[in-house]
């Protein structure tokens, strides 16, 4: 076992030390952090959902109704009729057969993997997939390789080169640290010509992009019949907690029969499901917040054209400024703290080495005014 004391004083020597800011606000578009107010462009609350008036209801009167725990697994006695009633409407918003819930998106991953997939099966995984779906290949005790970031030629010879046995190709389909998006289509065919099961991590997608959305199928007009396994989290756009997977009834049964992290573990409160059938219902209703959304991500861009400054390729709400080393980084993220914004600085292991960086993201609530100090003040301080 490793000497802790000797492991955290390397991990300060390399500028790759973590710690927590205290949050004292709902996540908004300005935010009450170390006791200082600073605008937001770190959270996953896109849409700004994590506050809002109705879903704050649902969460409050649900929990009147039903108590806070829910006090036991799905297949004991923890799955209400909220519950329920979230999982038929999640299918049927997404078009699949059927969904199930899990309680975070990192073990909807986990139990997928684990529950379909056995030693002599293969996972083949982009390089810059979020690290749970990595960690789900290690537990499944699948054997895992990995193709070069959105090389689908990569993608092809990794398929390729796999024996007899089961082939599970999994992917983001927003890329959680660099904001570009799978090209799903050529994915489906890969997977197609070589009997390969495919399944979309949809973490940034859902709720944002595609009609009212639903996400990243949608977005890139894809039939659900070609995607196998489809998961999104409810705690980013949708502004709650926990996730779902998506796909067939089969699919579904298998995982509520054998997806350990599934079945040992307590269900989500009922108040948390409540809260997201509302957040669910504002999706469907109105549609401003992903346009609202929409527009400040091209405004930001075009405002950072005009400036020196390295953008990833991304077209989502997810835009970082790569800055390569760590210290650089977080001296960056510090200066801009003192300045009233809030940037995390993302390093490595989180990211490849030298590819530390700001990840920006965007909110629907942002005005342009903010996103305009943001872009100046960023040019300022990293020049
Ligand atoms: C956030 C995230 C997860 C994990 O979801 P949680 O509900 O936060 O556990 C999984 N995949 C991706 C791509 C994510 O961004």
């Amino acid at each position: 076992m490793k000497d802790l004391k000797q492991d955290l004083q390397h991990r300060k020597q390399q500028d790759l030390y973590r710690s927590r800011k205290i949050l004292k606000s709902p996540q908004g578009r300005e935010i009450i952090l170390n006791d200082k107010l600073v605008l937001n462009f770190c959270s996953n609350d896109y849409l700004g959902l994590a506050n809002h008036p109705d879903v704050i209801q649902s969460f409050t009167k649900a929990a009147q109704q039903f108590g806070v725990g829910s006090g036991a697994a799905h297949l004991v006695n923890g799955h209400t009729s909220s519950h329920h009633a979230l999982e038929e409407e999640l299918a049927d918003f997404t078009g699949y057969p059927r969904a199930l819930l899990f309680s975070t998106g990192y073990m909807a991953n986990l139990g997928v993997a684990q529950s379909l997939c056995s030693k002599d099966d293969y996972i083949i995984e982009d390089k810059l997939n979020h690290a749970s779906l990595l960690d789900a290949a290690n537990i499944s005790n699948a054997q895992l390789k990995r193709y070069l970031h959105k090389d689908y030629n990569s993608l092809q010879k990794k398929l390729s080169s796999c024996k007899s046995g089961g082939k599970l190709v999994s992917s983001d389909s927003v890329f959680s640290m660099d904001g570009d998006e799978a090209d799903i289509k050529l994915m489906t065919r890969h997977c197609r010509e070589n009997s390969a099961r495919l399944m979309l991590d949809d973490a940034h997608g859902f709720g944002v992009l595609g009609e009212n959305g639903r996400g990243s199928l949608s977005h890139q007009h894809i039939p659900t019949s070609d995607v196998d396994i489809y998961m999104a989290t409810l705690g980013k756009a949708m502004g709650t907690a926990g996730a779902f997977i998506a796909g067939s009834d089969e699919l579904i049964e298998t995982l509520i029969q054998t997806a350990r992290c599934y079945i040992y573990t307590t269900a989500m409160p009922a108040a948390v499901a409540e809260a997201t059938r509302t957040s669910l219902q504002l999706l469907t209703r109105e549609n401003w917040r992903q346009q609202s959304l929409n527009s400040n991500i091209e405004y930001f861009k075009n405002l950072i054209t005009e400036t020196e400054l390295n953008l990833l390729e991304s077209s989502t709400a997810i835009q970082p400024v790569i800055i390569g080393d760590s210290k650089t980084a977080t001296d960056i993220s510090q200066k801009m703290f003192d300045l009233g914004f809030h940037i995390a600085a993302i390093r490595p292991p989180t990211v490849p080495k030298n590819t530390s960086r700001l990840r920006i993201t965007l909110r629907a609530d942002h005005s342009e005014q903010d996103i305009k100090r943001l872009v100046d003040a960023l040019t300022k301080s990293i020049i």
